[in-house]
C-alpha cells in the first residue's frame, strides 16, 4: 500500500500544473483512488483495475455509470489485488531496465511526443496503445497525460504469435455486446485454421495462406475479456495453437416495455413460440461454406425510420424483463416495398404465427437474414437474390402492434445488430 501511494504522488508530481484536473483535498486513501482522464470511459478503468464497472459503480455510489467526468476521484474497489503501477518517468525511462511483467506500466506523454512514437517505443502496435487509454482521436494526446502500457495486445495487432500464425486481426475492437467480430488470419504457411470463442467452433473461409471467420457476440454476452483459440493444422498433421483477448464493450441497450393489444396476448402462447423458434433455429443453424455476400449492407426499406434499435431489453404488458430485441424495427407504412439489402438465398417464405409473413434468407458461412411482419411475400424458397432484389411489402402480419418491417441478422444462431453491417463491410 504504502509503495502505491509513493507510485500515485509520483503521477501528481510529473503532472504539469495545466494538465491537473481541479480537484479536492488530496484522498486518504491515495492508491485506491483514480481521477477520471479526458476520454476515459468506466469500462476503460474497470479493465484497467481488473475490477468490474458494476463494481466501481457500486463502491462510488454513480447512478449513472455513463456519467463521469474529467477529475471526478473513483475510489478503485479491493476486491481483486490491483496491478502496481511502475511509472516511467522522463527522467528514467532510459533506465528502464525492469525485467518483463504482468504489471501495466504508466507513460507521462512529454512534448514531441505521439502515440505512435510511444506504442513503438514499447514494442506495441498504436491501435493497442489507443485501445488500451480509450483514445478514440490519436491525434489528440497531450503533455502530462498518463497512458497505460498495456501488457497484452488488445487488438492483435502486433501481437506474436507461433508459426505459421503471422497476422490474427480482431474488429472492431472492443468488439460490443451484439455485434459481430471479424476474426482475420494470415499465415506463413499453407495450412487449415479453425478455432473457438466461449466453446463456440469458428468456421473460416479463405485459402491454405489465411482466411476470416464470424463471431456473433450475445446481446447480453457481460461486458470482459474473453480468450478466443485459435489453432493452425500444418499439411504434415502438425498444430499449432495461439489464443486472443477479445474485449466485449457495453452495447449500451435501454430497456422498453411492450404493450400488446388484446386479442394478440394469446400469440404469447409458449408452445406456439417454441414450435415456431424450434423451426427457425433448424433453419438458421446451417452452415453454407462460402460467403455469397460482398461488402457493406444495402438498407432494406427505401423509406422509414428506425423505431426500435436492436438490444434494447424487453418485457411485455409489463412483465419482467426477460428478453431483449433481436432486430432493428422500421416503422413504414403498409405496402412500402422491402429490398435484399445484398446476395443470397431464399431459405424460407410463409406466413408464421409470431413473426408473421416472414423471409429468411442465407448469405453463407452461417450468415442469415430475416424480414418479419409483412403484408405481402415476392419470394419463394430456393431463390436467389441480389442486393436490390424485391422481398416483399411491410405489414402487420403476426405478433405486432402496427405496421413495420422487423430486420434481423443471426451469425451461427446468434442474433447481431444489423446496422453494423450497414455500416461498415464484414470482413
Ligand atoms: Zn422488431
Amino acid at each position: 500500500m504504502r509503495k502505491r501511494l509513493i507510485a500515485f504522488l509520483l503521477v501528481l508530481t510529473v503532472l504539469p500544473v495545466a494538465a491537473l484536473p481541479a480537484v479536492a483535498a488530496p484522498p486518504t486513501q491515495a492508491g485506491d483512488v483514480y481521477v477520471v482522464q479526458p476520454g476515459d470511459t468506466l469500462f476503460a478503468i474497470a479493465l484497467r483495475f481488473d475490477v468490474t464497472t458494476a463494481d466501481i459503480a457500486a463502491t462510488n455510489d454513480l447512478s449513472n455509470p455513463n456519467l463521469i467526468f474529467v477529475g471526478q476521484q473513483l475510489i478503485i474497489p479491493g476486491s481483486k489485488p490491483v496491478a502496481e503501477p511502475a511509472i516511467v518517468t522522463n527522467q528514467d525511462e532510459a533506465n528502464d531496465t525492469a525485467p518483463p511483467s504482468v504489471s501495466p506500466k504508466v507513460y507521462v506523454v512529454k512534448p514531441g511526443d505521439t502515440l505512435m512514437a510511444i506504442a513503438t517505443r514499447f514494442g506495441l502496435a498504436a491501435t493497442d496503445l489507443a485501445l488500451a487509454n480509450s483514445i478514440h482521436n490519436p491525434d489528440y494526446i497531450y503533455i502530462g497525460q498518463q497512458l497505460v502500457i498495456p501488457t497484452v495486445g488488445l487488438s492483435g495487432v502486433g501481437a506474436r504469435h507461433p508459426a505459421p500464425f503471422s497476422a490474427i486481426q480482431l474488429s472492431p475492437a472492443p468488439v460490443l455486446q451484439g455485434q459481430t467480430l471479424v476474426v482475420e488470419v494470415t499465415l506463413s504457411q499453407p495450412a487449415t485454421i479453425s478455432g473457438d470463442f466461449e466453446g463456440r467452433p469458428l468456421f473460416f473461409t479463405g485459402d491454405d495462406r489465411g482466411g476470416w471467420a464470424l463471431v456473433g457476440i450475445h446481446a447480453l454476452q457481460d461486458v470482459g475479456i474473453y480468450s478466443l483459440a485459435l489453432r493452425a493444422t500444418l499439411e504434415d498433421g502438425t498444430e499449432s495453437v495461439t489464443a486472443m483477448n477479445v474485449v466485449v464493450g457495453e452495447g449500451g441497450y435501454a430497456t422498453e416495455n411492450i404493450q400488446l393489444a388484446p386479442g394478440r396476448e394469446s400469440l404469447l402462447d409458449p408452445e406456439i413460440i417454441q414450435v415456431e423458434q424450434e423451426q427457425m433455429v433448424e433453419l438458421w443453424s446451417q452452415l453454407s461454406p462460402r460467403p455469397l455476400w460482398e461488402g457493406t449492407f444495402g438498407l432494406p426499406l427505401a423509406e422509414g425510420r428506425v423505431t426500435s434499435p436492436f438490444g434494447t431489453r424487453r418485457s411485455y404488458n409489463n412483465g419482467p424483463v426477460n428478453g431483449f430485441h433481436g432486430g432493428t424495427d422500421f416503422g413504414a407504412g403498409n405496402g412500402i416495398p422491402i429490398y435484399a439489402p445484398a446476395t443470397g438465398r431464399v431459405v424460407l417464405a410463409k406466413e408464421l404465427s409470431v413473426r408473421g409473413k416472414a423471409v429468411l434468407i442465407d448469405h453463407g458461412l452461417g450468415v442469415f437474414s430475416g424480414y418479419w411482419h409483412q403484408s405481402e411475400v415476392a419470394v419463394q424458397v430456393g431463390q436467389e437474390v441480389q442486393r436490390g432484389d424485391l422481398l416483399g411489402y411491410v405489414g402487420d402480419t403476426g405478433l405486432v402492434t402496427g405496421a413495420h418491417l422487423h430486420w434481423e441478422m443471426r451469425i451461427g444462431g446468434f442474433a447481431v445488430d444489423p446496422m453494423q453491417w450497414t455500416q461498415m463491410s464484414i470482413p
